[in-house]
């Protein structure tokens, strides 16, 4: 299944879904930048040069690991784990971002702007631009750089601006729309570097190419190492990035493939981000492109919840809008309560330490699992890892002693100023 052959339809859309939706001053920025990726698409030297950096600075492949532990204890499935929780800076993001570090080289660009909800990608994002030697300006919301430090400290000390966002709800979708504002102003020497398969095209399509590695190293290993693909992938899915990374491995194949959605406080709260598992998202046109949104009737975007930020998003990749109508990607939700659950399971078993975001793909699973034969096979893509979410698991995870260290060094500074 070719999702991105537009030769019978208009370039960019998938079904109804995706579409350029900017101010006409950005036109010809969008469509020099789509210039640019379809010569590098086309380019077998750029992909190997693309190839080349990730296994010399990220650490690909990423391998595959057999939950031996958690397979036999659950009676059902033989599970497996794609660990790209094992990147550098963490996460898949990597993955997206020196993809795009490359591009803009193509492009003769120096500055690089980026949005950040949790700050994983403005982490991912100054890494590269410092690697690159590229002018770096990060957009985050105010609410979230109060709540995010340890990953504005990174970005600031790897040399990128960090500016908060104080619009709106100073949160994710305000620091999209600084970007936009910023891209707007300085198009001649700037690449907006989006963090997920979101936005106008060609971001859903150009995204989902550079995650696309995960999938094609994970079919390779699967076959490999177990012998035969997998019955079912899963993948959590925020804006959708990872999620497309590893089923693109698989579209071609007869495996069953599952997004796992970020359920918050469950069905009915309005405290989720569950676009597509849930009934409460509608049609419509925001941040540059059509999808399904959590709105009100007015089209007013409702607030998010998530225990894992990296999910907490209004929209969805179009891709998968289109996929999902037409019956082949599932989507299932996990709530906060089974995801602290579900980690405190994968760190017992099996020493494995994944994202609050990933935890949710593993809710799903191990739910699944033991209704499948012993003899059938599932793949979890692990697209982060938690250890470097420390706060924010010791908080959801309420570990009275991590607070009273917290306690002892706010004591100590307060001491030391004294
Ligand atoms: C950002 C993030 C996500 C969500 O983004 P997608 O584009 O849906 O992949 C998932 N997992 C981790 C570890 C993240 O940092």
């Amino acid at each position: 299944m070719d999702i991105f052959d537009f030769s019978d339809g208009r370039e960019g859309y998938y079904g109804e879904f995706g579409g350029v939706f900017l101010p006409e001053i950005l036109h010809a920025t969008i469509e020099e930048l789509l210039v640019c990726f379809r010569e590098c698409k086309a380019d077998p030297k750029f992909w190997q040069e693309y190839v080349s950096l990730l296994q010399n600075y990220s650490g690909r492949p990423t391998p595959v690991t057999h939950l031996e532990n958690l397979s036999r204890q659950l009676g059902g499935a033989q599970i497996y784990v794609k660990r790209d929780d094992l990147n550098h800076t963490g996460s898949h993001k990597v993955n997206n971002v020196m993809g795009q570090g490359l591009l803009c080289q193509r492009l003769g660009k120096g500055r690089v702007i980026a949005e950040t909800g949790a700050g994983q990608h403005g982490f991912a994002t100054a890494t590269m631009a410092a690697k690159f030697g590229y002018d770096c300006k990060i957009y985050m919301g105010a609410v979230d750089v109060a709540r995010q430090r340890p990953n504005v400290f990174w970005m600031e000390n790897l040399g990128a601006e960090v500016i908060a966002v104080t619009d709106g709800q100073k949160t994710l979708k305000d620091a999209v729309n600084a970007c936009m504002r910023d891209w707007v102003t300085n198009m001649a020497d700037t690449h907006y570097i989006l963090g997920t398969a979101c936005g106008p095209h060609p971001f859903p399509e150009m995204v989902s190419w550079f995650q696309s590695i995960i999938g094609m190293e994970a079919r390779e290993q699967m076959l490999k190492q177990a012998g035969r693909l997998p019955d079912r992938v899963y993948a959590c899915v925020g804006g959708g990035s990872n999620a497309m990374g590893i089923f693109q491995g698989f579209f071609d194949d007869n495996v069953e493939l599952v997004g796992c959605e970020a359920g918050g406080h469950g069905v009915g709260s309005y405290m989720h981000s569950a676009r597509l598992a849930y009934d409460d998202a509608s049609v419509g046109v925001a941040q540059g492109y059509k999808t399904y949104f959590l709105q009100n009737d007015q089209g007013n975007m409702n607030e998010t919840h998530s225990v894992a930020a990296g999910l907490d998003y209004i929209g969805i990749n179009p891709i998968f809008s289109y996929l999902w109508e037409q019956g082949k990607v599932r989507f299932e939700a996990a709530t906060d309560v089974e995801v602290k659950e579900a980690l405190k399971l994968t760190m017992r078993t099996e020493g494995l330490i994944p994202a609050l975001e990933s935890t949710h793909a593993f809710v799903t699973a191990i739910k699944e699992a033991p209704t499948m034969g012993k003899e059938e096979i599932i793949l979890i893509n692990q697209s982060g890892r938690g250890d470097k979410d420390i706060f924010t698991i010791a908080d959801a995870l309420d570990d009275a002693k991590w607070k009273s260290f917290i306690d002892g060094k706010a004591d100590q500074y307060r001491a030391e100023k004294n």
